[in-house]
């Protein structure tokens, strides 16, 4: 804001984060309406009138003036709460976090809670219990015939009291007690709910049947050391390496000194198993939060968390902003998987926020995957994380042979070279299972010659023509340079130019047809759909009889395939060529993952990777060597465009129903930015504004502006005052705009 407004109030105020798309406090004047369980402090909601609604907000700060007159001010109509919700820890995440990512605070505060919570329903409810009336003789009459009732009631009168499901339990029914509450020979009370007990400490003499190897113990020993200050660790450990094991030791220790452990998975990584995992490792309470619970037993697991009932929590990204009573330690499993980052509304990243909040609540982290994201390996050269690594197999060691199969001059057969075809066969002839990959990543299909293998390259940019289909055309989304679709080749003139795309279904159809008497398994979204349909298939794959399994970044995780030993990725295309500046990084990591499937068990496994690019650099690294040298290639290339996490990014989205509105709204916004890094002396760069990639969708035009600094602070600062101005301006109604801070994917 241009000038520091004046105070106009002096006197108590309220600041408020209303779930409103404004963002800012409001400010409000505490009273002490007659619900009001307590006077108001900074942490608790509020009921406030809001416009003409009522809403539920959280008191953010206590101030001692407003800018507002007093006639302006409305005072609260309820405080509902009479302690703060959230732990400190968590309160101050989340002001930090709608600051960081430029979102209403309201909306982030929303965003956080359980709904029965955002809606106004007490942390605690209060519970029912009955006892017996003074005995007397009539009670003996009017029951004397009643068999039931009078059981029921001498065994109230031997419990002293009895709760709804002490009363379950004994199979005594509602009725029953209804019928005796009648004749007043059972009173009813309630009490107040109390906060659960902190679970019990861990006995610490535990036994592990399983030895930790070496590598495996000096992980463990190095994090221990840190236990009880704040430090992020980066545990870099191939598939099979044990690196669960390690979570487990060091949550041990936290969880036999009293101290909770939170857990972040990937959105497919949280499986009935791997709860299952945890649940028969520890015997303290284990709570999950993720989106398939209903609203009552998130706010059930919920508030374990926080009463500290709970030991160990384990939850899809936005677990991360559990209260915990007594945190202890932080493991995000898979920590370069795409679903931690929020890819609409509040766009956070659950893994950069979990860093934060283990540096504020003083506690270790640790970060775990196969194939760590360039931004984590970043961290871990520059010092900022301590870099631990496992590269033993545990078990039989057995690494999979991973090869390129060159098809720029194969004919293919929906989207398999003859060459693949006999591997698979001759992997099902020895009753072997096949998995066959489709990297689905890289929305825009990219344009090239079937006959030479030409891929249509920007002139400016080492980077390629994306293919627009309305019009029909090719540009560049690094540059801004466009032209019209070419009808043929320039390198070799033929006119067999394509695009790729091929679903998982087609390939289903036609793997059907190529091994009639072997099983092929589709395992995508849309197979999965139905409940225990995955389950079904697991179970089928399990049995090991020779089948085809076909899917998708789906099959990519967590799921242990012992028979398979023929991994096919289809196309690598699209990942090689992506839009995307991170699509290499993903196609490596997918095919990395997806390799890891492979020869787990005492068979060699093969990995085979079709290109009509075979001897791209990027390929070759990965086929050649490790992930880390593969990622180090990429960082290289990072730090030579100054792409992330050399730079830091933000994307600044309009929609609107026509192409045109869109573009001037953000022209706007991009002069604004220009006006400001110029009159500041803070050199941003700016993309744009563009049609993004994807131009359409949901019948709304889209177009970006993307902004690029080498130091967060000055994109930050040009944030708030872009943030600012927007407030005071009237956005035209047609103009959906929208901030990405961090964007994982320009599409
Ligand atoms: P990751 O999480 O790295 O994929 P896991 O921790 O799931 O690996 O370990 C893979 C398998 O190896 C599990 O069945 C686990 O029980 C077992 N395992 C882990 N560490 C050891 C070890 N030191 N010795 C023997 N088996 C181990
Ligand atoms: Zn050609
Ligand atoms: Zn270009």
């Amino acid at each position: 804001m241009s000038v520091e407004a004046k105070a106009k109030y002096l006197g108590t105020v309220l600041q408020v984060a209303v779930p409103s798309p404004l963002r800012r406090v409001f400010d409000y004047l505490p009273t002490r309406a007659p619900q009001t369980l307590a006077e108001p402090q900074v942490g608790i909601r509020v009921r406030v009138s809001f416009g003409r609604q009522q809403l539920i907000g959280i008191v953010v700060a206590v101030a001692n003036s407003s800018t507002l007159e007093k006639k302006q001010l409305k005072p609260i109509l309820a405080s509902l709460d009479s302690e703060p919700l959230l732990s400190d820890a968590v309160f101050k995440l989340l002001l930090w976090a709608a600051n960081y990512y430029q979102h209403p605070v309201g909306e982030v505060f929303a965003a956080a809670l359980p709904a029965k919570l955002r809606n106004g329903i007490p942390l605690r409810g209060s519970s029912k219990f009955w006892t017996a009336s003074e005995p007397s003789t009539s009670e003996e009459n009017s029951l004397s015939r009643a068999v039931k009732q009078k059981a029921l009631l001498s065994f109230i009168r031997h419990e002293g009291e009895v709760s709804e499901s002490k009363l379950r339990q004994a199979k005594f029914s509602k009725q029953l007690l209804a019928q005796l509450l009648q004749k007043n020979l059972v009173e009813e009370h309630s009490r107040a709910e109390v906060a659960a007990a902190p679970f019990e400490p861990l006995k610490t003499e535990s036994n592990f049947d399983i030895e930790l190897n070496e590598e495996q113990r000096i992980a463990v020993t190095t994090i221990s050391k840190s236990l009880g200050e704040y430090k992020c660790f980066l545990l870099n450990g191939i598939t099979g390496s044990g690196k669960t094991e390690v979570y487990m030791r060091i949550m041990q220790e936290q969880l036999s000194k009293g101290l909770q452990c939170l857990v972040l998975v990937p959105e497919i990584g949280l499986t009935p198993q791997t709860i299952a995992r945890f649940k028969q490792r520890f015997s303290c309470s284990v709570v999950s939060l993720h989106s398939g619970l209903n609203e009552t037993e998130r706010m059930t697991a919920w508030s374990q968390a926080r009463d500290g009932s709970a030991g160990i929590v384990i939850g899809t990204r936005s677990a991360i902003f559990t209260p915990l009573a007594k945190p202890g330690l932080i493991v995000i499993d898979e920590e370069h998987d795409s679903s931690f980052k929020q890819q609409d509304g509040f766009r956070y990243s659950a893994r950069d926020l979990a860093v934060s909040r283990a540096r504020q609540e003083g506690i270790c982290i640790v970060l775990g995957s196969a194939t760590p994201s360039l931004e984590s390996l970043h961290n871990a050269r520059s010092g900022k994380f301590v870099h631990l690594h496992l590269t033993q197999r545990t078990g039989i060691d057995q690494s999979s042979a991973m090869e390129v199969i060159d098809v720029s001059s194969e004919a293919m057969l929906e989207g398999f070279s003859e060459q693949l075809l006999y591997r698979m066969r001759k992997h099902i002839a020895q009753r072997n299972q096949v998995l066959v990959f489709i990297n689905r990543r890289g929305f825009a299909p990219v344009l090239n010659c079937q006959t030479c293998g030409w891929i249509c390259e920007c002139e400016n940019c080492n980077a390629q023509f994306t293919v627009h289909a309305n019009p029909p055309s090719i540009r560049c989304h690094h540059c801004g340079a466009a032209a019209r679709l070419p009808q043929s080749c320039p390198s070799c003139q033929s006119k067999e130019l394509t695009t790729m795309g091929i679903g998982t279904q087609r390939i289903e159809t036609f793997l059907k047809k190529q091994f009639t008497d072997t099983p092929v398994l589709r395992i995508d979204r849309d197979s999965t759909r139905r409940k225990h349909s995955l389950e079904k298939m697991l179970e089928e794959i399990n049995r090991g009889e020779p089948c085809i399994l076909l899917g998708t970044q789906m099959l990519a995780k967590g799921h242990h395939f012992p028979n398979i030993t023929l991994v096919a990725i289809l196309d690598a295309d699209s990942g090689l060529f992506s839009a995307d500046f991170r699509g290499q990084e993903h196609m490596g990591q997918t095919i990395v993952q997806v390799a890891g499937r492979a020869g787990r068990a005492n068979r060699p496994g093969e990995v085979l990777i079709q290109s009509r690019h075979a001897s791209h650099e990027t390929l070759q690294s990965l086929s050649n060597k490790t992930y880390a040298e593969f990622s180090e290639i990429q960082l290289k290339e990072r730090m030579s465009a100054q792409l992330p996490p050399f730079s830091h990014l933000c994307l600044l989205r309009a929609e609107a129903s026509e192409m045109q509105q869109a573009l001037q709204f953000l022209d706007g916004i991009a002069q604004f930015c220009q006006r400001f890094s110029a009159h500041n002396s803070l050199p941003i760069e700016q993309l744009g504004p563009l049609p993004a990639p994807m131009e359409k969708r949901a019948g709304k035009y889209r177009v970006q502006l993307l902004l690029k600094t080498d130091k967060r602070g000055k994109l930050q600062a040009l944030l708030s005052s872009l943030c600012a101005e927007l407030e005071n301006m009237k956005l035209p109604r047609s103009v959906r705009f929208s901030i990405d801070v961090d964007p994982q994917d320009l599409v």
